[in-house]
């Protein structure tokens, strides 16, 4: 069990204005606080201009160090909504009409762990869960989170299964437990396999690990019915809006999802929200040690708060 995830913040100010940014860092990413301190160092270093769409067009390039450019493209989009005193989701032009169900992810855990993880989910009000599994014990996982709550569920394989043919019964097995979804059943470069599946699967299949990038998206359409997009895995708010567009356009399903990023992450990618169909950003009610309060979950919905420091750093 992880106890805890590195995270480097960044702070912008401008006009008296200040605007925050995260890179959360969990051990599968290959970014470190070094790396990203460096790297913003290193951009530091390489800009002359002090307006914000100046940082923008300087950060637009680049294709590396993806959670440091995440953590100072929503930094700039908090600023300039400061700046020009609308919110994110008003500079983006996206209607908040209406918020879609937010998630609560159950890792592979005991009956006892699942049963505390159910409890404290119930009590901050969320309506879905979105279940883990490992390909090991993954009906008698099911059958325990059944035991415990009726509400609806998501799983979430983490490219666990192999087999094709078993995956297929799998999914069959779960549409009649009445799963969502399922996100990213196979490795991620099984892409024929998927297509192979996606053709006699009753459930919808989302990738995760297949989908970094707005130029993964594609070659996905005909393997996978839905992306989960991470501003940590696209490089923040600007890619992540792209991507939401093309998957729209290509006709299919988006979820915004999240690392283990704290209320700062959080609260960027929940103004995209409101264009996606789920939305997995629990991890505020993940961390013990949040030093920001905003995005919440009310009635199982994601509810926008503005991002506010409640604790010093
Ligand atoms: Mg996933």
């Amino acid at each position: 069990m992880r106890t805890h995830t590195n995270v480097v913040y960044v702070k912008l100010e401008h006009e008296g204005f200040t605007g925050w940014g995260e890179a959360t860092l969990p051990p599968y990413l290959p970014e470190t606080q070094k790396s990203v301190s460096e790297f913003l160092r290193e951009f530091n270093k390489s800009i002359s201009s002090n307006t914000i769409d100046d940082w923008f067009e300087k950060l637009k390039p680049v294709q590396t160090n993806m959670s440091a450019k995440a953590a100072l493209d929503m930094a700039l989009w908090n600023l300039k909504a400061q700046v020009e005193n609308k919110t994110i989701g008003e500079l983006l032009r996206i209607k908040e009409k209406e918020f879609p169900l937010g998630t609560y992810t159950i890792g592979v855990s005991s009956l006892d762990e699942m049963k505390t993880k159910v409890e404290e989910a119930n009590k901050a009000g969320f309506e879905i869960f979105k279940i883990k599994l490992n390909g090991e014990n993954d009906g008698e996982v099911i059958r325990d989170f059944k035991s415990l709550s009726n509400k609806k569920f998501a799983v979430d394989v983490n490219q666990g299964w192999n087999d094709p043919e078993e995956v297929c019964s799998k999914i069959m097995w779960l549409a009649g437990e009445k799963c969502l979804l399922v996100e990213q059943p196979l490795p991620k470069n099984k892409n024929s396999e998927m297509a192979l599946i996606k053709g006699k699967c009753p459930l919808p299949l989302y990738a995760d690990e297949s989908c970094q990038r707005l130029s993964d998206i594609e070659r996905l359409k005909g393997s996978f019915d839905g992306i989960n997009i991470k501003l940590m895995k696209c490089g923040g708010i600007t890619e992540a809006y792209q991507m939401i567009l093309k998957a729209r356009e290509l006709d299919m399903k988006v979820l915004i999802g999240c690392m283990s990023e704290s209320s700062v992450g959080c609260t960027a990618a929940a103004y995209l929200t409101p264009l996606a169909d789920y939305a997995d950003l629990d991890g505020p009610y993940l961390i013990s040690n949040d030093p920001f309060s905003g995005m919440k979950i009310k009635e199982g919905r994601i509810e926008l708060n503005p991002l506010v420091q409640t604790m010093q750093l």
